[in-house]
């Protein structure tokens, strides 16, 4: 990517000062990474460019593609923050911070402020610690899309572990927020690499699959068409393809590709969730549903804020199809999650919200109130710190620390020995105490987020019934009734 290119692109979406500020962005990141190389033997500054690129197909706000053409100077340049901060401002240098952070935090190579773990390995821990913003996460997101989709040059080795992290951190991190489209794409990249072979078998399988299904699939495609026509529905159909990946996981469950139902499904997008409930209905009318492959994420939307019907009919041809169908503001949150709220802005959410366009908020809507507050106050020449740019993404999970410093997440109302026996089922039966943040506290305490907790142990001491009350995990409940019926059995 070059810099002509970029702001070529960014003409359409940027106001006037906007643009001018992305030009001295990319002035600035030019001349820092100057002399620098990729691996590609590119200018290592078609990199940081590219993500801005990304940032900006994904509808981020400026202060975000501005950080993403800047988010490698402070850790490979010799700038500095307090620079950063002086020409693009407190938002930019903040988002920047957090990026840094988050690649110092896996490197162990920088000193980390002193609430951040430093013994722990989990990736995902650390860009929720970090991350407290979610723009540095949707940053880092568009950083290991591109790292992805430029992974041919590197060795081997890194190509691999670079791509089992993605699998593992960053594929599930962008579906926790419901960004599908990207989840995919990382997906399929690194699957492609962890297991090449494999992945051209499944291709050329899907492949010759959907040839077959797509002609009998285009039949029902137009009868359906016709059929809500005549009911005066306004739609749009059109099919999307299961993932090489998800066709993996898929197979390794139900053996063979004849018993894949939703390789090819169609996508039905409509106005309002009145029309998604009375498409439902006609498609029940014209074909035989399985009434057990009915799902509602409507009235009950996955936990990320996903949100569709989902139904198999049978055709007259006794050929099985899934039915996705949605309203317009789904769709685009589906494909873009999170990212998709900046620049839809709370009005316009709210709207959709009450004209019954979507079924529920996103849980999200908080940050852009707090975006525009921000904003308002900006315009006035106030300032604004940090601390009103943290937003509750994980609101139903809070995170604790064991002495060593390495972060467990719990569900908020957590008991002290349901953290005793997250670490350790057999540690956990010989407890007599606990002590939070240097002191001593009863079994019947909740944990807060941010304690470290103790566990003070006595190998003499059994577990015992009472503790079935005070413990709300599963994971514990489970451990500590085997634990119960063992000693009653050897007693
Ligand atoms: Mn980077």
């Amino acid at each position: 990517m070059k810099p002509r290119q970029l702001l070529e692109q960014a003409k359409p979406v940027l106001s006037e000062d906007q643009l001018l500020e992305l030009k001295s962005a990319v002035y600035f990141a030019t001349k820092k990474h100057e002399g620098q190389k990729r691996k590609s033997g590119e200018p290592y500054v078609s990199h940081p460019l590219s993500v801005a690129s990304i940032l900006m197909e994904w509808g981020m706000d400026s202060d975000t593609i501005i950080a993403g053409v800047l988010h490698d100077t402070i850790e490979d340049t010799d700038s500095s923050l307090i620079e950063i901060e002086n020409e693009f401002g407190r938002d930019v240098a903040f988002l920047v911070d957090g990026v840094t952070k988050v690649s110092a935090a896996r490197s162990g190579m920088r000193d980390l402020n002193s609430y951040l773990p430093t013994t722990t390995d989990n990736l995902t821990k650390l860009l929720i610690a970090v991350g407290q913003d979610v723009r540095v996460i949707i940053i880092k997101l568009a950083d290991r899309l591109h790292n992805m989709q430029t992974l041919g040059y590197m060795p081997p080795a890194k190509q691999i572990k670079i791509s089992r992290e993605t699998l593992q951190v960053f594929a599930p991190l962008a579906d926790r927020l419901n960004m599908g489209r990207v989840r995919v794409q990382l997906e399929e990249i690194a699957f492609s690499y962890l297991r090449p072979k494999t992945f051209t078998k499944l291709k050329k399988l899907s492949k010759d699959h959907l040839g077959k299904s797509h002609r009998k699939l285009s039949r029902v495609r137009s009868d359906i068409t016709d059929r809500l026509k005549q009911e005066d529905i306004s739609c749009t159909i059109d099919g999307r393809i299961k993932s090489i990946y998800s066709l993996h996981k898929k197979l390794k469950k139900v053996g063979d590709i004849d018993n894949v139902y939703d390789l090819i499904a169609l996508r039905i997008v409509v106005d309002d969730i009145d029309t998604c409930y009375k498409v439902l209905s006609i498609l029940h009318d014209t074909y035989e549903p399985q009434v057990e492959r009915i799902k509602d994420y409507i009235a009950r939307p996955k936990p990320n804020g996903y949100q569709s019907l989902h139904t198999t009919v049978m055709t007259e041809q006794g050929q099985l199809v899934e039915f996705q169908i949605r309203t317009t503001a789904m769709h685009e949150y589906a494909e873009k999650g999170l990212a998709a709220s900046f620049h839809y802005n709370e009005q316009k959410l709210t709207d959709a919200y009450k004209t019954g366009k979507i079924a529920s908020m996103p849980a999200n809507l908080d940050w852009i109130t707090q975006l525009q507050e921000m904003a308002t106050q900006v315009s006035e020449g106030k300032e604004i710190s940090a601390n009103q740019l943290k937003i509750d993404l994980f609101g139903d999970r809070m995170f604790v620390y064991s002495p060593k410093g390495d972060i467990y997440d719990m569900p908020t109302g957590a008991y002290p020995l349901d953290f005793a026996y997250r670490i350790h089922s057999d540690l956990a039966k010989h407890t007599t105490g606990f002590k939070v943040n240097g002191k001593m506290i009863p079994f019947t305490k909740k944990l807060q987020h941010g304690d470290t907790i103790e566990v003070i142990t006595k190998r003499s001491a059994l577990p015992k019934q009472e503790w079935l009350n005070l413990i709300i995990t599963r994971h514990a409940r489970d451990k500590l009734r085997s634990q119960l019926n063992a000693n009653q059995k050897t007693s």
